[in-house]
């Protein structure tokens, strides 16, 4: 590797299927940028050696996944407000490490690919992991209406309890959530490829009145038992794939301060697409 070539990576564990790679070879390619971008198993363990090596191996940012986008938090020297609720890009600084999180504009930015805002709506997510939990900070700053969590682990969701803007219920209350609900989106890994558990009914869409938008952040497979049951009910709906391509297009902005339009993160889906459906 010559010194004018920028190493960047994507590290976590499992890492072997990212579609990381694919996604920044694609825009570091299209924009000329002299630049190489791996997928690196670490895990919570392995963490400090590899910051360690950083300076050694010219690393100028890195993509944070599973299990460690909380146990980067104290090798940083800065965490973006965006990032209280686990960093997913580092830009690597002569100061030190630059934490943030590009999930929840990632999101955002694909719900508006398909005609929704969170201005005024009656959202109900499913699920407060990590990934829901960027969200709804960010649907409530961005004005939702009101805002249901239905988790599993009731005391997870325990940080938005007091907000009166936001029910935190038991799954036992999804149905009686969706019958006022504009927009659904599903947090959970409930229906992704590799995961045994699965959604035991979908009666819950039923209930949701015709208008609603359903959401899954899941996107392998690209239509999953939710959707494909919205689907069948005539719901609008959108999987988790369009947020992949954008929080990573919003990394790419942050390593590179490229700013990157709308038709070419469209060409990052299409080839992500193209992936999946040949796996
Ligand atoms: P996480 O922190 O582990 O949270 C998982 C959430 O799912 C928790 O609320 C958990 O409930 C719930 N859950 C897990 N298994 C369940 C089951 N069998 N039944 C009911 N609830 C269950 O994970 P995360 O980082 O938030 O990620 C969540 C999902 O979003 C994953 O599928 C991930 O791949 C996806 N994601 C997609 C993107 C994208 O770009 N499209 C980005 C980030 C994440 P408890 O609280 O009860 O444990």
């Amino acid at each position: 590797m010559s010194n004018a070539t920028e190493q960047y990576y994507v590290i976590g564990d499992p890492i072997a299927h990212s579609l990381s790679p694919a996604i920044y070879t694609q825009l570091f390619e299209h924009y000329d940028v002299a630049a190489q971008y791996d997928a690196m198993r670490v895990t919570a363990e392995a963490l400090p050696e590899f910051v360690r090596m950083i300076p050694k191996r010219h690393v100028k940012g890195f993509n944070v996944t599973m299990p460690l986008k909380r146990e980067i938090e104290p090798f940083l020297a800065y965490r973006d407000p965006d990032a209280l609720y686990g960093v997913n890009t580092v830009c690597v600084h002569p100061d030190g490490l630059y934490g943030y999180s590009t999930d929840a504009q990632g999101f955002r930015t694909s719900l508006a690919m398909h005609g929704r805002t969170y201005a005024g709506q009656q959202v109900v997510f499913i699920g407060c992991g990590g990934a829901a939990k960027a969200l709804v900070h960010d649907a409530l700053n961005q004005h939702a209406a009101h805002i249901t969590i239905v988790n599993r682990t009731i005391e997870h969701a325990s940080e938005f309890a007091n907000d009166p803007r936001v029910t935190v219920a038991p799954w036992s209350e999804l149905a009686d959530a969706c019958a006022h609900c504009s927009l659904l989106i599903n947090t959970t890994p409930l229906g992704m490829h590799g995961v045994a558990a699965q959604f035991a009914a979908f009666d819950f869409l039923d209930v949701l009145p015709k208008t609603a938008f359903v959401a899954d952040l899941v996107y392998n497979p690209l239509e999953t038992a939710l959707l494909a049951a919205a689907r069948a009910r005539e719901l609008a709906c959108m999987n988790g794939l369009g947020m992949l391509v954008w929080q990573g297009v919003l990394a790419f902005q942050k390593y590179t301060n490229i700013t990157v339009p709308a038709d070419i993160a469209e060409d990052v889906h299409a080839h992500l697409v193209g992936i999946l459906e040949r796996k």
